[in-house]
């Protein structure tokens, strides 16, 4: 399992009822300070990160039908909604209600049953396993296949979905990648998304399907997924930060090695999925991160017209917040001493082969003060495929 802190807690109160706090899954990540009574005083487990982040995924069993709580040992550790819980091991999840959401640093829960396990997270954790449920749907289709970019420096395989066109010359390739940040879970859901739709029998769809060649990377950091890391700001530097010099982690620098070699002469398209900080101003809407290059900005702003017009899903989307320009608020390309990331990587390809590239910031919990749900964020990913398809003026 991974190599941070594994932490097996419990306390016994009066009446006898034990609470046990663990996160030996995969993705799981927590740190218990202390259980008081009927309370948990919990943060992340920050690992190898620099400074703090807010990643935090762990398994609470209640030994009789109680309510607990859960208080987070420092701010900015709860998203705007508090916190998701699973009933089933991580399958599905839910934000708490908003009864349970007692502060920014507080939650209950009320556990109904003897011996319950419930799963509780800032966000909505997706791992591995739930890639290959998602796969299982799409089983026998010969237009997805399931390779390998790489494998992990601590082993693992490093998922690569090659969608679309076998063509020796589609009329674009297009690379979509996750999870770069390994916290950065919701991500996942868009990408099912997109996934769904390109596989999809619509007119639109079977067009884009046919004529252009996909690479989807669901887990650019193997490792931090599954060992339930940060993976943001890791130290001496990220994954969307390896992209100079010699890069460290074997799936940046297997893009950079197989990536040109792919595209060829074809024109290409890269998208690389993210989530923003945890809450608040430039956190709680969906946006794409305006790119320093002003033609690359150009045609993303191309594309933010398209998605703002036609989506049809329920995440709300606007042409103006959905795009953050180059220079404004945190975008100001003075974050980068530590390395290059895979937007200003691609971007060096512009006039020769790059035809756009760009960054989703797609929040956790709240968008535009709406909830944001894994269903929500599918049907975001769809439209966003659908935008795409109409960009690059394909099945019209
Ligand atoms: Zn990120």
């Amino acid at each position: 399992m991974g190599q941070g802190q594994r932490e097996l807690t419990s306390v016994s109160s009066p009446h006898a009822a034990t609470l046990g706090i663990d996160a030996d899954f995969p993705g799981g990540n927590v740190r218990v300070e202390q259980i008081i009574a009927d309370t948990v005083y919990f943060g992340p487990d920050l690992r190898d990160t620099s400074g703090e982040w807010f990643y935090w995924n762990f398994r609470a069993l209640s030994s009789i039908p109680k309510t607990w709580y859960f208080k987070a040992t420092k701010s900015n550790l709860m998203t705007g909604l508090g916190a998701a819980y699973s009933l089933d091991g991580g399958e599905t999840w839910h934000w708490l209600d908003r009864n349970d959401h007692l502060s920014d640093r507080l939650f209950s829960f009320t556990f109904d049953r003897a011996d319950q396990a419930v799963r509780f997270s800032m966000g909505m954790p997706y791992t591995q396993r739930d890639l290959a449920r998602f796969l299982t749907g799409f089983q026998g289709d010969h237009r997805i296949a399931l390779d390998e970019l790489c494998i992990s420096e601590r082993g693992r395989s490093v998922e690569k979905l090659a969608i679309g066109s076998r063509s020796a010359s589609p009329s674009y390739n297009v690379l979509v990648t996750a999870r770069a940040h390994a916290c950065e879970m919701m991500g996942n859901y868009v990408m099912e998304g997109m996934i769904s739709a390109l596989l999809s029998e619509t007119p639109e769809m079977k067009a884009l399907a046919e004529q252009v060649s996909f690479w989807f990377i669901p887990f650019l950091d193997k490792d931090g997924v599954e060992d339930g890391d940060q993976g943001k700001n890791r130290i001496p530097r990220d994954h969307n930060r390896d992209y100079s010099g010699e890069s460290i982690y074997a799936s940046t620098r297997s893009l950079r090695e197989q990536v040109p070699k792919w595209v060829g002469y074809v024109p290409w398209v890269g998208i690389d999925l993210h989530n923003p900080w945890i809450k608040g101003e430039n956190n709680e809407w969906i946006y794409f991160v305006g790119n320093a290059n002003p033609a690359i900005s150009s045609e993303q702003e191309r594309l933010v017209e398209i998605l703002a017009k036609g989506h049809r899903g329920p995440m709300k989307f606007t042409e103006n917040e959905g795009f953050l320009p180059f220079g404004v608020a945190w975008n100001t390309g003075s974050n980068y001493d530590q390395g290059a990331s895979f937007g200003q990587w691609a971007a060096g390809f512009h006039g020769r082969g790059l035809k756009m590239v760009t960054t989703l910031e797609f929040p956790y919990a709240l968008n535009h003060g709406q909830m944001v749900t894994t269903e929500g964020a599918h049907a975001f990913g769809v439209d966003l495929m659908y935008a795409l398809g109409e960009y690059l003026d394909i099945g019209k």
